[in-house]
């Protein structure tokens, strides 16, 4: 069997388009575009790439930019301050808090003072206590993205034995919550796992964010299994995933590679959210009038 490769520029591609549909309607509806607020503390170099290709997508999706540069050796207090300031604004829809903080900084106890309506990362104990609860709220990106490209393969969810490799808060949690609320029979699996083999070869949809370059080989996987890789890896030879690629799409029936997978899906997630707040904001504006 040779897997069919799901092509996460081209589903990403697609979303961005509706997301910037969707701007060019809130814009014809309310004469203001949805806002985007990043906010960066320091001068992390991959944290500066990362906010630089947010900000440029949100540009040309039409969306409004609200950045935050602040210095590297910033108080707690000043960045719940700008944080203050932007949940105050009506013009930003969306706040968005780069991680890793400086060391001086409780990252999620701050990324904890953006409310739920802004939070467009999905991050705060909100906003996954909303996920765990299955109400309505925004969804953290890089998950929902990965829901997206197994609908895009017409894989089917419901009744499905999902594995999920990693059970950290920005992706192997809220992955496993939206699996189920997708009616999905999900099983999670860590570093402590006994036997990650035998458990993950029982998959229909295996999801693997561990961040263990090629953690998942032929010997992992069930025969037709859809498998989404969401590990990233730089080395020498380019970007790589936490599942051997070659080896597995020799067996799986779906296969995202990296780069060209998940990752292009996390951007495209953070825009889709910006304007679903905005547009969730106007609704509710418009209820209280
Ligand atoms: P993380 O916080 O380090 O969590 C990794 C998880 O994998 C932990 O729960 C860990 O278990 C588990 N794990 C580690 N080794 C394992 C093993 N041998 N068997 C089973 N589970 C194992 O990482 P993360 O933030 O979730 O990110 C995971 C990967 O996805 C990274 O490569 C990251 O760069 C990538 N990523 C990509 C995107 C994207 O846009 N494509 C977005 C976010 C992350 P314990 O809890 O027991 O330690």
């Amino acid at each position: 069997m040779s897997a069919s490769i799901i092509d996460g520029t081209a589903v990403a591609r697609a979303s961005r388009a509706r997301t910037a549909d969707r701007v060019a309607a809130f814009r014809a509806r309310h004469g203001l575009a949805p806002g985007l607020a990043t906010v960066l503390v320091g001068d992390d170099p991959a944290s500066e790439v990362y906010v630089r290709n947010k900000r440029r997508a949100a540009a040309e999706a039409g969306i409004a930019d609200f950045h935050r540069h602040l210095d590297a050796r910033s108080a707690p207090d000043e960045v719940a301050g700008v944080l203050a300031e932007l949940t105050a604004n009506n013009r930003v829809s969306g706040i968005l808090l780069q991680l890793p903080v400086p060391g001086q900084l409780d990252g999620p106890a701050l990324v904890d003072l953006i409310p739920p309506g802004k939070d467009v990362d999905g991050l705060t104990t909100q906003s996954q206590g909303l996920l765990a609860r299955g109400v309505p709220g925004l969804r953290p990106c890089t998950p929902s993205g990965v829901i997206e490209l197994l609908d895009s393969a017409g894989v089917t969810l419901a009744g499905a034995h999902a594995v999920v490799v990693g059970r950290s808060e920005l992706v192997g949690r809220p992955m496993a919550q939206l699996l189920l609320g997708r009616d999905a029979t999900v099983t999670i699996t860590h570093s402590r796992t006994r036997d990650l083999e035998a458990i993950s070869r029982e998959a229909d949809i295996l999801v693997v964010a561990a961040g263990r370059p090629a953690l998942i080989t032929a010997r992992h996987v069930k025969p037709g299994a859809a498998v989404i890789d969401v590990g990233i890896h730089r080395t020498d030879h380019g970007l790589t995933g936490d599942v051997a690629f070659d080896e597995v799409s020799a067996v799986a029936g779906h296969l995202t590679p990296v780069p060209g997978g998940v990752g292009p899906m996390t951007i495209a997630g953070l825009l889709s959210n910006t304007v679903s707040a905005a547009e969730i904001a106007a609704a509710e504006t418009a209820s209280t009038d």
